[in-house]
C-alpha cells in the first residue's frame, strides 16, 4: 500500500505503530540506512487524516537522508509522526508507547526532538529505549541554537554570494515564525546589525521580538511579500509555491523550516526569478548535527566548526547551480544522490 503513494522514494521501512491503551496512533518511515542508522525527530501533530501524515513522514525521512548525508554524518534518513494535538492529547503513556515500538526497531532507527515533542519527551522515551538523542546529559541537549546558528552562517554566505558584502551590518530579513530557532536567529542577526522584519501567529512572541530586537512587525499572510534581503521562513513547512513565490521581494530566500518548496518544481521557480534559494535540507542541518555529536567526549568547539562548516557547503552548492545554469535545489538534490551512490556503494561492500 505505501509503495504506491506518490511520496514513497524506495524506502526501506514504514511501520504503523498502533497502541489502543494510550491511544498512540503513529508512523515510523525510514528511508534509507546506507550510511548508518536513520536518524530522525518524532513529530506529533494533529493530521487531518492517514494519508496527510503518511505524505509527511515519507517526505521529512526522504529530506533526513538528504539532511544528514549533506551534513557528512554517519547517519541514514528517518521520521516519526504521533498522530495527536500535542496540547490536548500528549500523555506519558503516548510517549512510553512510542518508545516501546523505537525500541523494537533494534537501532536501526534513531529518533530525537521535533515539532511536538520536548525535551522533557526525549527524556521519558530514554527511560524506555536508548534509540534517542537530545539529552541534555550527554551533550548541547536541545537542538534549536545550533539550528540558528547554522541557519545564521548560511544567510552570511548567501548574502555574500547573492549580494558581494562581505557581512550582514545593515542587511535586511524577513524572520516568519519566532519559535525556538526562529526567535535565536533574529536575536543573532540583531546583533550582526540587521534590521529585522517579524511574524509570528503568537502575539506574546512578537512583543517579545520587537523589544528584543527593535523589529517591524509585518501580517502572517504577508510576511513573504514584504521586501528585504532576505526571506527566513522559519515556520511550518510549504510556505514557497505558485501563489507565493511570484510575490517575493527578497534577493535571498534562507531559513530553517523543512520541506519549504510546496512542489520540487518551486526551486525552479524561485531561481527563475533571480532568487537564491539555500536548501532547507543544508541550512538548517545545525540540530542533527549537534544531535549526533552528543554523547560521552563531546566536544563544543568541534560541534561549532561542523556547524559552520554548513556555510562551505552552501557556497560549493551556490557555485555549481551559477555554473551549470541550474536551481540550487537541483544542484543540492544531485549532491545528496552522488553522496548517497557512494554510501550505497560502501554499504553492499561491508
Ligand atoms: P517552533 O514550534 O518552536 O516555532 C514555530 C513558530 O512559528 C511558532 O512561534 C509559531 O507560532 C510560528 N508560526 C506558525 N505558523 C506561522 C505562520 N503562518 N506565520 C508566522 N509564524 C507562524 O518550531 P522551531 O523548532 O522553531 O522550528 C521552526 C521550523 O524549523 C520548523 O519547520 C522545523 O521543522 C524546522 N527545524 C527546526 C529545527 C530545530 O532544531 N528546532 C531543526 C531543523 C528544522
Amino acid at each position: 500500500m505505501f509503495q504506491t503513494h506518490r511520496e514513497f522514494d524506495a524506502h526501506e521501512l514504514v511501520a504503523t505503530c498502533f497502541d489502543a491503551r494510550s491511544g498512540l496512533n503513529a508512523i515510523i518511515a525510514v528511508h534509507d540506512t546506507s550510511a548508518g542508522p536513520a536518524m530522525g525527530g518524532c513529530r506529533i501533530a494533529p493530521y487531518q487524516d492517514m494519508d496527510a501524515a503518511l505524505t509527511d513522514v515519507l517526505r521529512l525521512s526522504r529530506g533526513m537522508t538528504y539532511k544528514n548525508i549533506m551534513a557528512g554524518l554517519p547517519y541514514g534518513g528517518g521520521k516519526a509522526v504521533i498522530v495527536a494535538d500535542p496540547k490536548a492529547q500528549k500523555t506519558p503513556a503516548l510517549i512510553t508507547a512510542f518508545a516501546r515500538r523505537v525500541g523494537q526497531l533494534g537501532g536501526t532507527f534513531v529518533t530525537g526532538e521535533d515539532v511536538g515533542t520536548t525535551v522533557e519527551d526525549i527524556q521519558l522515551m530514554r527511560q524506555v529505549t536508548p534509540h534517542v538523542r537530545g539529552i541534555p546529559e550527554n551533550g548541547p541537549g536541545d537542538p534549536s541554537p545550533m539550528t540558528a546558528l547554522g541557519v545564521f552562517c548560511g544567510i552570511e554566505a548567501a548574502v555574500r554570494h547573492r549580494l558581494g558584502r562581505g557581512d550582514l551590518a545593515g542587511s535586511s530579513v524577513i524572520v516568519q515564525g519566532l519559535g525556538a530557532v526562529g526567535f535565536r536567529l533574529a536575536e543573532l542577526l540583531h546583533r550582526a546589525g540587521v534590521r529585522l522584519i517579524i511574524s509570528d501567529l503568537d502575539p506574546q512572541r512578537l512583543t517579545a521580538a520587537r523589544t528584543a530586537f527593535g523589529a517591524t512587525i509585518i501580517e502572517p499572510d504577508r510576511c513573504h511579500a514584504a521586501e528585504a534581503d532576505v526571506y527566513a521562513p522559519c515556520a511550518m513547512g510549504g510556505g514557497m509555491n505558485a501563489r507565493t513565490i511570484p510575490e517575493l521581494r527578497v534577493a535571498i530566500v534562507a531559513g530553517a523550516a523543512n520541506n519549504q518548496l510546496s512542489t520540487p518544481t518551486d526551486g525552479e521557480r524561485i531561481a527563475s526569478r533571480g532568487i537564491l534559494y539555500a536548501p532547507d535540507y543544508v541550512i538548517n542541518a545545525g540540530g542533527v548535527i549537534s544531535t549526533a555529536l552528543e554523547g560521552p567526549g563531546f566536544d563544543r568547539a568541534i560541534l561549532l566548526a561542523r556547524v559552520k562548516r554548513i556555510a562551505t557547503t552552501l557556497e560549493e552548492i551556490f557555485g555549481r547551480a551559477a555554473g551549470q545554469k541550474l536551481a540550487t535545489s537541483q544542484v543540492a538534490e544531485e549532491m545528496a544522490r552522488e553522496r548517497l551512490v557512494i554510501a550505497r556503494t560502501r554499504a553492499t561492500q561491508t
